[in-house]
């Protein structure tokens, strides 16, 4: 959840009383909290606590830009696309299911078995969760 009075986020939050109609409070400065999503008619630029900016350095520096398990409906990913078509960046899309998009590299597997070929290509040392057993 995010403090509307900083725009921050918060990682502890009182939700005792949330049963009796009390929406939470920032502990810091007693505003009303947000989820810490973005609403309909929002923009990231909106909110210091999504790092929009940080997040556009990134994405103009990158050379690669990988994608995990999106359909590209949700604009954001238009934003990333854009800035990788200006800045040269290859794009990859991780998603067991098909998803294409001009531009765009299919990795048709799943990410616990993609993103750890990935990151030992890169020579990145990661860890990985195991995958939690499902329902079937
Ligand atoms: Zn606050």
């Amino acid at each position: 959840m995010t403090c509307r009075g900083v725009d921050a986020a918060v990682e502890r939050v009182d939700l005792s009383r949330l049963d009796e109609g009390e929406f939470p409070r920032c502990p810091h400065c007693g505003a009303p909290m947000r989820p810490l999503v973005l609403l309909f008619d929002e923009y990231y630029d909106w909110h210091e606590a999504f790092q929009a900016h940080r997040a556009r350095r990134l994405l103009d520096d990158a050379d690669v830009l990988v994608f995990v398990g999106t359909s590209f409906s949700v604009g954001v990913t238009s934003l990333a696309i854009r800035s990788a078509q200006v800045s040269g960046a290859r794009v990859v899309n991780v998603n067991p299911e098909r998803a294409p998009f001009p531009g765009v590299a299919e990795l048709n597997e799943g990410a616990e078995v993609v993103l750890p070929k990935l990151a030992e290509a890169a020579g990145v040392a990661a860890t990985f969760p195991s995958r939690r057993p499902g329902p079937g």
